[in-house]
């Protein structure tokens, strides 16, 4: 399935190593990608709405280019876990297999963030 335009522009806004996995992923799955880098507006934006834990310069989101990528099962349905699930150890299985350590956002702590993957510094 082909990324949508809209999608690969996001994705443009990432690490190559993001724009490799998520290019893999979605020759298999459909997917779309919903935010690539986030600038100082919409960081602070996403955080006093709920949406972020981080504030503007604690994102992966912040890093240029962006360090991490939300991705989202298509079509799209916030209440359907399994489908995010499912979506994200494709990702993981990939990430691996391309030897791109990558953290995913349902492991966080205090925020289970499906959509969300994340560059990790140690190589
Ligand atoms: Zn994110």
């Amino acid at each position: 399935m082909p990324l949508s335009k809209t999608s690969r522009q996001k994705l443009q806004t990432c690490h190559s190593d993001l724009i490799k996995l998520i290019e893999a992923v979605a020759e298999t799955e459909k997917c779309a990608v919903i935010c690539g880098f986030r600038g100082r507006y919409e960081q602070e934006k996403a955080y006093y709405e709920g949406k972020s834990k981080a504030k503007w310069g604690q994102s992966k989101h912040n890093f240029k280019p962006s360090h991490a990528v939300d991705v989202v099962p298509v079509p799209l349905n916030w209440e359907d876990i399994p489908a995010f699930e499912k979506l994200g150890e494709k990702i993981m299985a990939k990430a691996k297999e391309l030897g791109i350590n990558i953290r995913w956002g349902r492991d966080f702590t205090n925020l289970k963030d499906y959509p969300h993957f994340e560059l990790t510094e140690d190589k």
